[in-house]
């Protein structure tokens, strides 16, 4: 199957510098910043540099060095934020959508990392 990625999305300007964004980590592969609508106290995107519209996109086409360092990204803003998802307090919810049936806007993969309050059943 072919991804058709248009440059002209969103995340492709803010990874362009040419919107500003408020960045909680960066790696060689990644980008993560704060999500300009939060729904929860802690509301953070996570997506990798290269140009994948979504995450089947992404694990069809991306390096494992790029799925590596996503991966990792995304543990390390469940770190920096305090999600602490590894028992006792607090944890998180990690989240992509994809396509007009996960109603997604923006046609740059992104993880949504959401916490800092219960955040209720996921189908509820
Ligand atoms: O998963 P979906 O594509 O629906 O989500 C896009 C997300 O990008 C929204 O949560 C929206 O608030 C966020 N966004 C952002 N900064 C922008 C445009 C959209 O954080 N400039």
């Amino acid at each position: 199957m072919a991804y058709a990625y248009d440059d002209q999305n969103i995340f492709a300007k803010i990874l362009r510098g040419e919107i500003p964004n408020d960045t909680v980590y960066e790696s060689a592969h990644c980008l993560a910043f704060k999500d300009i609508s939060p729904q929860a106290p802690v509301h953070v995107l996570v997506i990798p540099k290269g140009a994948y519209v979504s995450y089947d996109h992404f694990a069809a086409e991306a390096s494992d060095a790029e799925i590596a360092d996503f991966s990792r990204a995304i543990g390390e803003v469940c770190r920096i934020c305090g999600l602490n998802g590894a028992g006792g307090e607090g944890g998180f919810r990690v989240i992509s959508n994809a396509g007009p049936h996960g109603a997604q806007e923006v046609p740059h993969l992104h993880m949504h990392v959401l916490g800092g309050r219960p955040l209720g059943g996921l189908l509820a």
